[in-house]
């Protein structure tokens, strides 16, 4: 029994023996005498470099970024599986202060980029010799006109540590501290919040609500942690606009995807011109639940085969199979995960909530965090995450500046991984009343990355808009999430009263500002590849792999490019919904 648990913890130990392993102290003090060196060798002198000693300098650069990330990344782990042990917490802050050190210490490298003269950079962009680091050297240059002296933007960071850092730090450790108490089946019980939101996917109704209004009630009690972080995250915000020149608090999310803002807006105008099929498709399941109008704790509800819950061993054979079907070489490469112990699976108390993949160096094995409870939603974020996870191994042949793709296709192996089990699933299920519940969680699980998603980005850009004139009190950003959200139901689906508070506990907002368009891109993107895998067949998987494999290495719209898809294409985004459309209708003739 022991060891069966043992299995499900993911084993950090290839990274570092243990937090108090002289390797990791070592790592430590080698990466900042590294970059010591790194500063006296090319402080000042950047911009004078010719091709091949900004070459050098680069790789030196990238290798040390390699060194600094290392513990960084075990410390994070670590922090992520029990935040509440005290071991992890030091670690974590350690390294949190090690982190804003050593980008303190080498800013410079990027600022000089920025400094060349054009003409030079020109010349340099074209030399062959650079050519593996173009795009990285024009993305750095994109900041241009954004960023401040070297001594400014040392201090803004330094400063971050005790401000938004900070916070983000307080809302993490808040929000793993949790434990609740529901009674369920005559018995009270403690639950993790994972588990309360867990149960949205629970047959009995009366349950799914009273699991997330007593998830939301919590936060509700903790409203003066949260609307601080908030207020202080969003001023955060608006302070570095106004320093650094921006005009609207997404420009620098969109600079930083290399996506114009008329794009965003398009996709966002496009999504909302489609909420009627998300309301169409809420009344089709009140049908389905024989109720005469959903709430939305029953937006997830089980569909037919009520309450089929998986063990986490049935869900990684699915979730291997699902990979193999589409190509037998990614089977060891999804193998491994669960071989090399890199998975966390189950929820316990302060673990951190939702999941994860996370992937640092080209070098490095990436790791997976999950929340596991057995619902058909936990195989499929199995599925996600593992599309992360074979994202990164596949952009293991770039170097480290090239590794991590652009936020914007960053959710693309993961929502397609998950489009891949729907379609295994589906495949190998004759029984109708079955196809119809996959077919209504894939239905959902579009709605979720694209409709909500784009209802966060909307409520997102509002707090972030309304900040700038004062304090937002918690009512008024309850209300601001109340509207956005409304927009999205009308009079399709009634909000429970306790979803005032659902905004408190959406991490991105916190960690990442205006990360949330990325899944709404990412899901119509999918859709997209997804249709021209089923015209293609074979043929498409190179040209999909090409994507993964590229990193970071180009645009997004060039990365889209070697795929056949156009980002830019006005009918682009509608085409997604026309496939989410049809899967409604799919739905609907099933059902029938
Ligand atoms: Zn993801």
């Amino acid at each position: 029994m022991q060891d069966a648990i043992t299995k499900l913890l993911w084993d950090t130990t290839p990274l570092y023996p243990s937090p108090a392993s002289a390797e990791l102290e070592v790592d430590f003090v080698a990466a900042a005498t590294e970059a010591e060196h790194f500063r006296r060798d090319y402080l000042g002198k950047t911009a004078e470099l010719d091709a091949a000693g900004l070459l050098q300098a680069i790789i030196a650069y990238e290798i040390l970024q390699e060194r600094v990330g290392k513990p960084q990344m075990y410390a994070h782990l670590l922090f992520a599986a029990d935040s509440e042990d005290d071991t992890n917490k030091a670690l974590s802050q350690r390294a949190a202060e090690f982190g804003n050190l050593m980008a303190r210490q080498l800013l410079f490298f990027e600022l000089e980029i920025m400094a060349i003269p054009d003409e030079t950079f020109a010349s340099l962009s074209a030399d062959e010799r650079l050519a593996n680091y173009r795009h990285y050297l024009a993305s750095v240059r994109r900041f241009r006109a954004h960023t401040l002296p070297e001594r400014e933007e040392q201090l803004l960071k330094r400063k971050d540590l005790t401000g938004a850092d900070a916070f983000s730090r307080l809302f993490d450790e808040l929000s793993a501290s949790f434990s609740y108490r529901m009674t369920i089946d005559g018995e009270e019980r403690e639950f993790t919040g994972e588990e309360l939101l867990g149960f949205l996917h629970h047959p009995d109704p009366a349950l799914r609500e009273l699991a997330f209004a007593t998830f939301l009630k919590r936060h509700e009690e903790n409203s003066i942690v949260y609307s601080a972080v908030f207020n202080d995250i969003t001023l955060d915000h608006s302070q570095e606009l106004e320093l650094r020149g921006y005009e609207s608090p997404m420009e620098p999310t969109n600079v930083g995807n290399e996506i114009e803002a008329p794009v965003v807006e398009r996709l966002m105008a496009v999504s909302e011109a489609n909420y009627s099929l998300a309301r169409d498709y809420f009344r089709f399941k009140a049908g389905l639940l024989k109720l005469p109008r959903l709430k939305n704790t029953d937006i997830y509800a089980p569909v037919g085969e009520t309450g089929r819950s998986y063990t986490f061993a049935e869900a990684k054979e699915l979730v291997l199979a699902a990979y193999r079907s589409f190509n037998p070489d990614y089977g060891p490469i999804i193998a491994a995960f669960f071989d090399e112990r890199r998975i966390d699976v189950l929820p316990r108390p302060g673990k951190g909530g939702g999941a994860f993949c996370m992937g640092m160096t080209p070098t490095l094995p990436p790791y997976v965090l999950l929340n596991f409870t057995g619902n058909l939603r936990d195989v499929a974020t199995l599925a996600h995450e593992l599309g992360h996870g074979l994202h990164f191994v596949l952009a293991g042949s770039q170097t480290m500046l090239n590794y991590h793709a652009p936020l914007p296709l960053a959710e693309t192996a993961s929502v397609f991984g998950e489009m891949l089990l729907t379609r295994y699933l589906l495949e190998n299920e004759t029984d109708p009343a079955v196809k119809t519940s996959l077919l209504c969680a894939k239905i959902e699980d579009i709605i979720a990355t694209t409709f909500r998603q784009n209802v966060l980005t909307r409520f997102e850009e509002r707090l972030h808009l309304e900040r700038r004139e004062g304090l937002l009190t918690s009512n008024r950003i309850c209300s601001l999430w109340w509207e956005e959200n409304d927009k999205l139901y009308g009079d399709a689906v009634e909000m429970i009263d306790p979803y005032r508070w659902g905004w408190s506990y959406i991490s991105h907002f916190i960690h990442s500002r205006f990360y949330c368009y990325s899944y709404t891109f990412a899901e119509l993107l999918v859709l997209s590849l997804y249709r021209n895998y089923l015209n293609e067949g074979a043929a498409f998987i190179p040209r999909y792999e090409a994507i993964l494999k590229s990193g970071a290495a180009l645009s997004p719209a060039d990365t889209a490019a070697l795929a056949g898809i156009d980002l830019l294409a006005p009918d682009f985004w509608q085409k997604g919904y026309d496939f989410l459309r049809d899967l409604i209708d799919e739905l609907k003739k099933l059902a029938i």
